[in-house]
């Protein structure tokens, strides 16, 4: 198997100065390198290149893209009023940070739940625009606690917002490498610079 290093001069929260750990010499440049191709790295790569990110590489160790996310229900919560009052369902992001605290026994980080509960609805109003077709229609998603879930209406949507995601991205001219691994995250001054990967 071949090994090959990427090195990322720029990630999502900190422009990093370029720096390369070259084993083979085989070894490429991007700005903005992303493991995994499911929900949350296809999204990623969305919003990074749609934010003036250039030279995004997205990587899988699957043959496919996908992951988890291409199996999944498609259920996502969020709070959004003006589709819930329709069904007489009334709600708020206080309420659903409460229920996520008191079920998970106070143990999840108030701050994370505090930016889910507060950007959900900023999120799906996003994938709307990126082209997932969202149902008006709110329901109670299994385990959900509550009527505040939006999908696409199939059995498992999550394949449509991945082919949705992939197809956008592939748009943006993010690169896609499939059947690599990450192995190694390659750090200097405990900052991650890049990525050895085997594919
Ligand atoms: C049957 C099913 C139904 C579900 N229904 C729902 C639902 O209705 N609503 C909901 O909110 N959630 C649901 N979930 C959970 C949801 O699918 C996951 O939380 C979500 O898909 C996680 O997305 P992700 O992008 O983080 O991970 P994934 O989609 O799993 O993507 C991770 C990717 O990373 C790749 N990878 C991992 N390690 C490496 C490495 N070292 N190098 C390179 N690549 C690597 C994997 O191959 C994979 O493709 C469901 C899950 C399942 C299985």
């Amino acid at each position: 198997m071949r090994r090959r290093n990427f090195s990322a001069s720029l990630t999502l929260f900190a422009i990093l100065p370029s720096s390369v750990f070259a084993e083979t010499g085989d070894e490429t440049k991007f700005d903005l390198i992303i493991i995994g191709i499911g929900a949350a790295g296809l999204s990623t790569a969305v919003s990074a290149a749609q934010n003036g990110v250039k030279n995004i590489l997205l990587i899988d160790k699957a043959a496919f893209v996908g992951g988890h996310s291409a199996l999944s229900g498609g259920s996502v919560n969020a709070v959004v009023p003006e589709l819930q009052m329709k069904q007489g369902i009334k709600d708020s992001p206080e309420f659903w940070q409460r229920q996520i605290m008191e079920t998970g026994e106070f143990q999840s980080d108030p701050v994370l739940v505090n930016t889910l509960v507060n950007n959900a609805q900023s999120t799906l109003h996003w994938l709307r625009e990126i082209g997932i077709p969202f149902d008006d229609q709110v329901f109670e998603a299994w385990g959900g606690k509550f009527q505040r879930a939006h999908s696409a209406g199939q059995k498992r949507s999550g394949m449509t917002y991945v082919r949705i995601m992939n197809h956008k991205a592939r748009s943006l001219s993010v690169k896609v490498r499939l059947r690599t691994e990450e192995v190694n995250l390659l750090e200097k001054d405990g900052q991650v610079m890049g990525v050895r990967a085997n594919g």
